[in-house]
């Protein structure tokens, strides 16, 4: 059965490029122009992800996260054009998924919303362990980094962070989130912990740390483990 996209998006360009980008994926897709009738079309039946956008005619894609995010596990993926740091942070707090900023390709989309659904709507499959990018392997079951052919050697709190990342990639991870999974939840406030060991860690993977191609950085917000 094709997986079912709700795309919740007043602007009736972006709409009609999402509807006909989705669908040729073979995804089967539902729209919606505001808050209102995406709560209408929900209580109907559950898509299997659901794209949203935060500027709507009645209110902010925000209230629809935060009420569905009661009820339901459906990923959720915001795409805007509001750039604001503390406003994405506020949106991954809410219980979305990840955001995709105006403008974005149909690449970016189709990746995330793959990545969307592999963390939450297969949540009963098995946990991601492996990960394989170009010149990265990293086996989180066997502790092997492996970087050019070479093994690199990382400290434990190295490896906790990367593969807090791994469990995650494709999407963002706050600052937050790292620093509560990594070190414990007394230490959320220290981001320098994570500055260092985050250019550590880019230190011994990417080929050029001032420009990762690996750890990739979401100003603000968070890192983001690329795919
Ligand atoms: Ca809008």
């Amino acid at each position: 059965m094709n997986m079912r996209v709700l795309v919740v998006e007043d602007d009736k360009e972006i709409r009609a490029f999402i509807r006909s980008s989705l669908s040729i994926e073979g995804y089967e897709v539902q729209t919606a122009v505001s808050i209102s009738e995406a709560r209408a079309m929900l209580q109907q039946a559950l898509p299997d992800v659901m794209v949203l956008d935060l500027g709507l005619p009645d209110g902010d894609g925000i209230e629809l996260v935060r009420e569905v995010r009661k009820q339901h596990n459906l990923p959720i993926l915001i795409v805007s054009a509001r750039h604001q740091e503390a406003q994405k942070i506020l949106l991954l707090d809410a219980g979305a998924d990840d955001f995709l900023s105006k403008p974005f390709s149909v690449g970016e989309l189709l990746a995330r919303i793959r990545v969307a659904l592999r963390h939450r709507g297969t949540s009963l499959a098995a946990a991601v362990t492996e990960y394989v990018l170009d010149d990265l392997r990293i086996d989180l079951a066997s502790h092997v980094v492996q970087c050019r052919g070479e093994v690199l050697h990382l400290t434990p709190t190295e490896f906790k962070l990367l593969a807090r990342l791994v469990r995650s990639a494709g999407r963002v991870v706050t600052h937050r989130q790292l620093l509560s999974d990594v070190w414990g939840n007394e230490f959320i406030d220290h981001t320098h912990y994570l500055r260092l060991y985050m250019a550590q860690l880019r230190a011994k993977i990417e080929e050029n740390p001032a420009e990762p191609r690996y750890l990739l950085t979401e100003t603000g917000v968070g890192y983001r483990l690329a795919i």
